[in-house]
C-alpha cells in the first residue's frame, strides 16, 4: 500500500499544479472578457453565414476584405482574378475577417472544408483574421504535390523579397515581418492556375515577391486577433472554463484529505526509473498519425467531431513544427523538452483521429489516455484512492490492476536534467502535466494552442 500512498501524494501534487492552472485560468477570464467586449467588429465576412460566403464565391471566386488587403484590397482582388480566370479547375480565394461558427483554432481549414461541401471540388486559399492561412486542393491530380509546391514557394519568395535577411539567425525583433497574406495568396493562386505538375518559376515568384504590395509593413498588425472578437481571447476563455472544472474537481479531492503528506519511500524509488524513450521514433510516429489525420479530415463531412479534430490537427502540427530539428541527448534540457512535446504531439494526433471516428457512433467516449503514462494508450478504468472517492484518475488496464493489487503504476518519467530527483511527468510544471496529456482535460488541443499563443506571440 505504500506505493498507493506515494502515488496518492504524487497525484495530489498534480492537483496542486492544476489549482495553479485554475488561478491562472481565472486571471485569464478576467482579462479576456473586457478585451473582447471593447473592440470594434469589422464588417462583412464576420457577419456572414457559411452559406452566404459560398453564395458570394459562386458570383465571384475571390473575396478580399479591406482588413486583409494589405492596403489595396481592390488591387489584390483584380490581380487574383487575373491569375485564376481561365483555370481548368475552380479556384477560390478568401482573405477576410473570420466568419462566426468556425473552429477557433483553425478557422481557415474549417472554412475550406465547409465551402468544399457546398461548392464542390476545387482549390481553396483562405486567410482569415484569426488562425493560420490554409490552402487545400480536392479533386485535382497530385493534390499533395500542389501543397508541397506552395510550401516550397513561400520561403523562396521570402528570400527573394528580403535577400539580406538571415531568417534562421536574425532575431525576430530586428528582421522584417515577412510577406503578406495577399502575397501568399497570389503565389498559391499562380501555382493553382498553372495546373499539374505544380510549381512556379523563379521569374514569376520574383515578380510577386518584389511587388510593392507584397511585404507586410511594420505599422500593420501581423495578427489581427487583438482587433477581432473571436480570436485568441475567446480560446483563452474556453480554456479558463475547462481548467476551472478540472480544478474544482481536484480541489474537492485535495481538501478532503487530512492525511499529512508523505515523502516517496525508499522502496518505492526503485520503480522511479526514467521511461525508455526514443525521440526520433516518437516524432516519426506522431508525424505519421498527423498525416493520416490530415488525410482523413480532407474527406470528412462537417460535424462537431470534425471541428474538434481540426483543433487537434492544428495543435499537433504546431507542436511538430518545433520538432523539425531534433537535438541530441547531450543537450539535456532541449532534448527533454522535445521528448515531452513529442509525446504530446503523438497524443494530440491520436486524439484527433479518434474524434473523427466518433462521428455517427453515438455514445463513443472522447480519447482519454492513461493518466500515469499516455503512451500506455487509452484509459478504460477510473481509479480512485480508497477512502477518497471524490476524484477519479483515468488509467489503462495494467495501471489499474497494479493499483488494485497494492502496486505502483509505471508512470511516465523523463530523464532528469540535473541530479534532481526523478519524478513522474505529472509533477512537473508543464502544460502536459497540468492536462495529464488530456487525461484531465477534455480540450487538450485548445489548452495547448492557448498556451503556445501565450508563449510564442
Ligand atoms: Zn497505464
Amino acid at each position: 500500500m505504500r506505493g498507493v500512498a506515494a502515488q496518492a501524494g504524487a497525484v495530489r501534487r498534480a492537483a496542486r499544479t492544476a489549482l495553479a492552472g485554475l488561478v491562472a485560468g481565472l486571471a485569464l477570464l478576467t482579462v479576456a472578457v473586457p478585451a473582447a467586449a471593447t473592440t470594434a467588429v469589422p464588417a462583412a465576412l464576420v457577419d456572414s453565414t457559411i452559406d452566404e460566403v459560398a453564395a458570394a464565391l459562386e458570383q465571384d471566386p475571390v473575396i478580399v476584405e479591406e482588413v486583409m488587403g494589405n492596403g489595396d484590397a481592390a488591387g489584390a482582388h483584380d490581380r487574383l482574378r487575373e491569375v485564376i480566370d481561365g483555370s481548368d479547375v475552380p479556384i477560390y480565394v478568401v482573405l477576410g475577417s473570420t466568419p462566426r461558427g468556425l473552429s477557433q483554432s483553425d478557422p481557415a481549414n474549417d472554412l475550406a472544408v465547409r465551402l468544399r461541401s457546398r461548392l464542390g471540388d476545387g482549390i481553396f486559399f483562405i486567410a482569415l483574421t484569426s488562425g493560420p492561412p490554409r490552402h487545400e486542393a480536392w479533386g485535382v491530380p497530385e493534390a499533395t504535390q500542389f501543397s508541397i509546391a506552395v510550401y516550397d514557394a513561400y520561403p523562396r519568395a521570402r528570400d527573394l523579397a528580403f535577400p539580406d535577411v538571415d531568417w534562421n539567425n536574425d532575431s525576430s525583433e530586428s528582421r522584417p515581418r515577412g510577406l503578406s497574406d495577399v502575397a501568399d495568396a497570389q503565389i498559391a493562386a499562380t501555382i493553382a492556375a498553372g495546373g499539374a505538375p505544380w510549381g512556379i518559376t523563379d521569374d514569376a515568384l520574383d515578380e510577386i515577391a518584389t511587388a510593392p504590395w507584397a511585404p507586410l509593413p511594420e505599422e500593420l498588425p501581423r495578427s489581427y486577433d487583438e482587433a477581432t472578437p473571436g480570436g485568441r481571447w475567446v480560446v483563452g476563455t474556453a480554456v479558463g472554463l475547462s481548467v476551472l472544472l478540472v480544478g474544482l474537481r481536484l480541489l474537492l479531492w485535495a481538501t478532503a484529505s487530512r492525511e499529512p503528506r508523505r515523502r516517496v519511500p525508499a522502496s518505492a524509488s526503485a520503480v522511479l526509473a526514467p521511461t525508455r524513450l526514443d525521440l526520433a521514433d516518437l516524432v516519426e510516429r506522431a508525424n505519421q498519425d498527423a498525416t493520416r489525420l490530415a488525410r482523413e479530415l480532407a474527406d470528412a463531412p462537417s460535424s462537431p467531431y470534425a471541428d474538434s479534430a481540426v483543433g487537434y490537427r492544428t495543435a499537433a502540427e504546431a507542436v511538430l513544427r518545433d520538432l523539425d530539428d531534433l537535438s541530441s541527448p547531450e543537450d539535456k534540457a532541449r532534448y527533454g523538452r522535445q521528448l515531452r512535446d513529442a509525446v504530446g504531439a503523438l497524443v494530440l494526433a491520436k486524439a484527433g483521429r479518434h474524434e473523427l471516428g466518433r462521428a455517427g457512433k453515438p455514445g463513443t467516449e472522447r480519447y482519454v489516455p492513461c493518466f500515469f503514462d499516455p503512451l500506455h494508450g487509452r484509459a478504460f478504468h477510473a481509479v480512485s484512492d480508497p477512502g477518497r472517492r471524490s476524484v477519479d484518475v483515468p488509467a489503462c488496464r495494467r495501471c489499474s490492476e497494479a493499483l488494485s493489487s497494492g502496486g505502483t503504476p509505471r508512470a511516465l518519467i523523463f530523464p532528469p536534467v540535473r541530479r534532481r530527483q526523478l519524478r513522474p511527468y505529472y509533477e512537473e510544471n508543464t502544460v502536459w502535466a497540468r492536462t495529464g496529456y488530456g487525461a484531465l482535460d477534455g480540450q487538450l488541443w485548445a489548452t495547448v494552442t492557448a498556451e503556445r499563443a501565450g508563449v510564442d506571440r
